[in-house]
């Protein structure tokens, strides 16, 4: 069993192989991967040492300490927080050696092809179809036997599609069973001439997601995850892992939405008012307490399978990113109410606490909708965690193409 002391001198070989200072950051990045120093509670050979994974922050302090450069999740948080952990879970060895180590290092961005115009919150009435074609010739360079299946359909809210190589997507493969098993889970690539993806403007004035049209997309069987119809089951994995990833996210003590705010009390003394003192010392613990929530949280994590403890994390996040960036508004004053620049960009990196005060209160308004929205996950905190009756579901045994659109 790896022990953190064994840690520790692995991280320092790494190191002394490949000083940080003289090594190209890529480089840098695969030898961290190959030496199982990427994510240690992964399997060896997969970037871990299967080791705790209370262990990762033992390498990360090393790193951190040695000026080593960092894979950047917010630019490729998607393949991190949730792609990778449901191909770990679901995906062939092919599948796991071939995407898990670009994915790391960043080399391959990943986006989330799930929401829909008519299915967000009740994402299993998803209609986009992906029906198999064993005779087409395929498209994919990447394809192996077992043929195609064909997709047609649209997404929406896509965050990072203009800059994501593959996609993690569900799609329709059986529209005559009910609607959670006829779905079909797959790899998608966003390079096939039927992807086509649109800007979609948000409030923050920038275009971080999109929409996505799917016109007869080739996916070659060998990038199916898991079963056929068994696609609402292995998205199960993505959605419980993407709110601990929203919400859970490693951060510094005063990291996060709490740090510049708590700047700006202690550098402009002349702002501050008792009123605003009370609120803002009450926020500060209730975001310290959320911040050792979530680490406790990651550490309790087996690989891959987070319960819905997790849904009240992203809950308590979205809650103080709101209330906190609406302090910083109205701790700037007239100040606050200042956005210097709404040019529309497609911005590479989704970040919630960059730019300036009046960013990170427009961007913190959709902490509530993605990854599932409070009301959602309220139900499944009462469901799950509290045990409490579970909302009437008239739709569960009628086909999909018999329900109602
Ligand atoms: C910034 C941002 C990034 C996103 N990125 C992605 C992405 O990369 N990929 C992706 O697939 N999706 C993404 N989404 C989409 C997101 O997952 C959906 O917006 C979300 O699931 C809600 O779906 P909807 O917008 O269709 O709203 P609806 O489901 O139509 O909900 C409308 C309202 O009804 C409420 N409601 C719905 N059902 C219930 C219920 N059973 N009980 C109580 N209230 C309910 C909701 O809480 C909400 O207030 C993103 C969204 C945002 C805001």
């Amino acid at each position: 069993m790896t022990d953190a002391a064994e840690l520790r001198g692995r991280t320092q070989e790494l190191l002394a192989a490949h000083p940080p200072a003289t090594t190209d950051r890529l480089d840098f990045l695969k030898a961290r991967f190959d030496a199982g120093l990427a994510w240690v509670h992964y399997p060896e050979g997969l970037g871990g040492l299967g080791a705790p994974r209370s262990l990762q922050a033992v390498v990360d302090a090393e790193l951190e300490a040695a000026g080593a450069p960092d894979n950047d999740p917010r630019r490729i948080g998607i393949g991190l927080g949730m792609a990778a952990p449901t191909i770990l879970g679901f995906g062939t060895e092919e599948q796991k050696r071939r995407f898990l180590r670009p994915l790391w290092v960043g080399e391959e961005v990943w986006c989330q092809l799930f929401s829909e115009p008519g299915a967000g919150s009740d994402l299993a009435a998803l209609g986009t179809r992906a029906v198999r074609d064993d005779g087409g010739p395929s498209r994919s360079s990447e394809a192996e036997s077992g043929g195609d299946w064909v997709v047609n359909g649209q997404k929406v809210w896509t965050s990072s599609a203009h800059v994501a190589r593959w996609a993690i997507l569900i799609a329709r493969t059986d529209p005559d069973v009910p609607k959670h098993r006829g779905i079909t889970y797959f790899i998608c690539d966003m390079t096939d001439p039927g992807v086509e993806v649109r800007p979609l403007r948000q409030i923050t004035g920038e275009a971080e997601f999109n929409e996505v049209f799917l016109t007869d997309v080739r996916i070659p069987d060998s990038h199916r995850l898991g079963e056929v119809g068994d696609g609402w089951r292995v998205a199960q994995t993505t959605l419980m892992n993407e709110r601990v990833s929203i919400g859970g996210m490693r951060i510094p003590r005063e990291g996060g939405m709490i740090g510049p705010v708590s700047k700006t009390w202690r550098e402009r003394p002349e702002l501050r008012t008792h009123d605003l003192h009370q609120r803002l010392l009450t926020l500060w613990v209730e975001a310290e307490v959320a911040r050792l929530t979530g680490e406790r949280l990651r550490q309790q994590l087996v690989a891959g399978q987070p319960g819905p403890e997790g849904s009240g994390l992203k809950l308590a996040f979205a809650r103080l990113n709101q209330e906190i960036s609406g302090l910083e508004v109205e701790l700037l004053g007239e100040e606050g109410l200042l956005y210097e620049d709404w040019t529309m960009r497609r911005p590479e990196l989704v970040d919630f606490t960059g730019r300036d005060a009046g960013y990170r209160y427009l961007r913190s308004k959709g902490n509530s909708i993605e990854g599932g929205t409070n009301e959602v996950l309220l139900n499944i905190v009462a469901e799950r965690v509290l045990g409490l009756p579970a909302e009437p579901r008239t739709d569960k045994d009628v086909a999909w193409k018999d329900l109602a659109r």
